[in-house]
């Protein structure tokens, strides 16, 4: 069976070392073959991103060139439909097939929101979940919804390696290494005219400044 895939979807807007972190320590620790970046459209809950979808594309895949263990998916990132989830997992079942092991990566307060994605159940049936630690967002069952906290108890893995033996269904969490860096706040030290520098790689900074992005609130 081939090494598990990691699926990582986000705003990216812009993308920051949070991001790239998460998504190298995933590798790490859950036994990952690679993961494939999947920057949304336009995402059902939240405000429409600050930029356009092909410039949020451009700094994704400026960011993640030269690792080979990452690629990037472009195939929604123009899509004018909200980007759910559930449509994505959908679509990658039919592209890599029914048995390929999927491990969808959230940061803890994506998760906590979880029961509020469209069809979010039926996540559990085309992946798995794999939730990273972020400051400010604990991920004990006590804290998260209730339904969603029966559901984090009875499909919780001890050990990351339950992840290779199943194509999904099941949830790991993993902790990496804590960077309270939000793509929030680098919009607003980029709009005050402040540095956002040492937040994000210099490349998504040298994009970021030539366009240029993020100049007005
Ligand atoms: P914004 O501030 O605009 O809401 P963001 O920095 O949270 O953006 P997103 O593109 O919304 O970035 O996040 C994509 C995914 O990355 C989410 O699952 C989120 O939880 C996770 N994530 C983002 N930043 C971090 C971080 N610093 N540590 C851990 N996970 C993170």
């Amino acid at each position: 069976m081939s090494e598990p895939l990691g699926l990582f979807g986000g705003t990216f807007d812009p993308v920051h070392f949070g991001h790239l972190r998460l998504a190298e320590e995933a590798i790490g620790h859950l036994g990952l073959g690679g993961v494939r970046w999947i920057p949304a459209g336009q995402p059902p809950h939240r405000g429409t991103p600050q930029v356009t979808g092909a410039q949020r594309l451009a700094m994704v895949q400026g960011a993640t060139a030269g690792n080979a263990c990452f690629s990037v998916d472009a195939s929604e990132v123009e899509a004018p439909a909200p980007s759910y989830t559930v449509h994505t997992l959908e679509r990658l079942r039919v592209e890599l097939g029914s048995e390929r092991s999927l491990v969808l990566l959230v940061g803890a307060d994506a998760f906590a929101g979880l029961t509020t994605w469209h069809r979010w159940s039926d996540i559990f049936s085309l992946a798995h979940v794999a939730v990273s630690h972020r400051p400010g967002f604990p991920i004990e069952p006590d804290s998260l919804p209730a339904e969603l906290s029966g559901i984090f108890n009875a499909r919780r893995l001890a050990d990351a390696s339950g992840l290779q033996t199943a194509p999904g269904g099941r949830i790991a969490t993993f902790a990496m290494t804590q960077l309270a860096i939000s793509a929030t706040q680098i919009r607003q030290l980029l709009s005050n005219g402040r540095s956002a520098r040492y937040l994000l790689p210099d490349s998504v900074l040298d994009y970021i400044q030539t366009h240029p992005l993020y100049r007005n609130p």
